[in-house]
């Protein structure tokens, strides 16, 4: 029978909601339970696909090909559960699909309405695909008091009422913002966000309050009596330095146990060995490199989230601490990239998409193939290696993406069908932008003797996907005489999935994400082995 806990954010947005569930699982998770986490999304669109990373930040996507919100890439990091489609939902959503049964006559005549269609199909959705699980946590974006959150709010408190107190948990996190001039942590925000919560019928069972100092015990029970709760269920959620230690502190604080107390289930205290193995190898690295992301969102890092945190990963393999540089690859048009790459260890081409700035990452790879630098391209980082080779190593000038337009030499191109499993995947040119690129886990095969054969220890990966377009294998003969490799391909060899240049330190490009499946428990080999072949160079500069 699984237990339900609602996690909502007052006073103010980015106060580590999402973290904060992440954390909260992985303690329960720690005592032996079965979890599971949820997003609940109240913006209009029906998913982050096709918000631009500046909005949104990164879109995480999972093996059964969702778009989904990055808070779900901290739940799979920090628990190592899978996330899947059934675990983010957002307003547009919910809304299609309620318009769409209304369209089917599913709704028998009836007036369709927020309460009770809307807050159903939320209520459906919150218990829909749970198996064994002991706990679904279930975040709620936005912050109490926004309109569109509204609908969630009502469909959490019915459910609530529905499957009772002893099954359901509500936890708010709230900030405790400090005014120097008083010299005191202030409380009346997180009053009025609790009574907030209150006038749509719901009453708090645990706080969470961020704050950047100790709440002092007479603040705490201020809190307990004002917002009626435990005073022990009020959490001090102080900032840390490392994410890893959240985990750590907030069981030190007493989160699961006041959860487990909340249930009334008897529970073993957790082994939170892993989370203090990762914190000490952080804080105590042994040496440090330095990594240029070559890259277009730079000014929001949260597009990049997901990359940052597998990159760290890969230091933690390696007991290094990895500084990265990030690099707006506009730049290169009115600076020389030499100044800016020569200091670095490792280059690195993330996802993207679009022209702007493509021939500032072009002119990265070149740099990281001459001058012998790791290079690691992701994505568009493996497209952008391509061409560069193509038009350096081959001689065709005018190869080019058609992401970007027609061009002489397309060598990067839209795929029209391909394979999945055993359906086939088609596409029109201008078909449809949400939900239509090629979308989550694909087999790859890897070429036996290859550098990825040898990093992954396998012959056959399955990774994760997020693009429209392919590289043109009309030109892998040229290539391949030129010097790269096809050293992964689609298991009907129809889709290149990775090439490397064997005669290079370590130049390895990828179509899919695997910044998406790295965990600081378990990195990502090819994080591990770039960041390792970055130490390698280090040694040499
Ligand atoms: N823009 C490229 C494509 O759609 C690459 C996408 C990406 O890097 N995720 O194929």
């Amino acid at each position: 029978m699984t237990r339900f806990i609602f996690i909502t954010g007052g006073v103010v947005s980015s106060l580590g909601k999402g973290l904060a569930s992440a954390a909260l699982g992985a303690c329960l998770q720690a005592r032996g339970f079965k979890v599971r986490l949820r997003k609940l999304d109240p913006y209009l669109n029906v998913d982050p696909g096709t918000m631009s990373p500046y909005q949104h930040g990164e879109v995480y996507v999972t093996d059964d090909g969702a778009e989904t919100d990055l808070d779900l890439g901290h739940y799979e990091r920090f628990t190592g559960v899978a996330s899947r489609k059934s675990d983010n939902i957002t307003t547009g959503r919910i809304y299609s699909d309620v318009i769409a049964r209304e369209r089917r006559g599913d709704y028998l005549g009836a007036t369709v309405q927020v309460i009770p269609h809307v807050t159903n199909a939320i209520k459906e959705f919150v218990k829909s695909d749970l198996t064994d699980e002991d706990f679904c946590l279930c975040e709620i974006g936005g912050t109490v008091g926004d309109i569109e959150s509204l609908p969630f709010l009502e469909a959490i408190r019915q459910l609530a009422n529905e499957l009772g107190r002893e099954r359901t948990m509500f936890v708010h996190l709230t900030l405790l913002p400090y005014i120097p001039t008083a010299g005191e942590l202030k409380t009346k925000p997180t009053q009025h966000s609790v009574k907030e919560l209150l006038s749509v019928g719901i009453q708090p069972d645990l706080l969470m309050c961020r704050s950047d100092r100790e709440i002092p015990e007479g603040e705490r029970k201020k809190i307990a009596l004002f917002c009626n709760v435990a005073p022990q269920a009020v959490i001090p959620a102080l900032d840390v330095d490392s994410i890893y230690q959240v985990p750590i502190s907030y069981h030190a604080e007493g989160l699961d146990e006041q959860v487990c107390r909340h249930f009334r289930i008897e529970s073993t205290q957790p082994d939170l060995s892993r989370w203090t193995n990762i914190v000490e190898r952080v804080r105590q690295p042994e040496g440090e490199v330095t990594i240029a992301v070559v890259g277009k969102y730079i000014s929001l890092l949260d597009s990049y989230k997901s990359l940052a945190e597998a990159l760290t990963h890969g230091g933690i393999a390696n007991n290094v601490r990895v500084r990265l540089n990030w690099i707006d690859s506009q730049i290169f048009e009115r600076e020389d990239a030499v100044l800016h790459l020569e200091p670095c260890h490792g280059i690195l081409v993330p996802g993207g998409f679009g022209e702007r700035g493509a021939s500032g990452k072009i002119e990265a790879v070149k740099f990281a193939r001459e001058r012998q630098v790791p290079y690691f391209g992701i994505c568009f980082g493996m497209q952008m290696a391509v061409i560069e080779a193509c038009r350096n190593l081959v001689g065709l000038k005018g190869a080019n993406s058609t992401e970007f337009g027609p061009c002489e030499h397309p060598v990067v191109g839209l795929m029209t069908e391909w394979v999945k499993g055993n359906m086939l995947e088609k596409r029109a040119a201008n078909g449809e932008l949400g939900g239509t690129l090629r979308l989550g886990a694909y087999d790859c095969m890897l070429k036996k003797g290859s550098r990825v054969a040898d990093i992954y220890g396998s012959d056959m990966i399955s990774e994760r996907h997020r693009h429209r377009f392919e590289v043109n294998m009309d030109y892998r003969p040229q290539l391949e005489k030129a010097g790269l490799s096809f050293s992964g391909l689609s298991p009907d060899g129809v889709l290149p999935e990775i090439v490397e240049i064997p005669d290079h330190p370590w130049f390895v490009g990828v179509q899919f994400h695997p910044e998406l499946k790295s965990k600081p428990f378990d990195p990502h080999p090819l994080f591990t082995s770039f960041i390792k072949a970055a130490v390698r160079q280090s040694r040499l500069v």
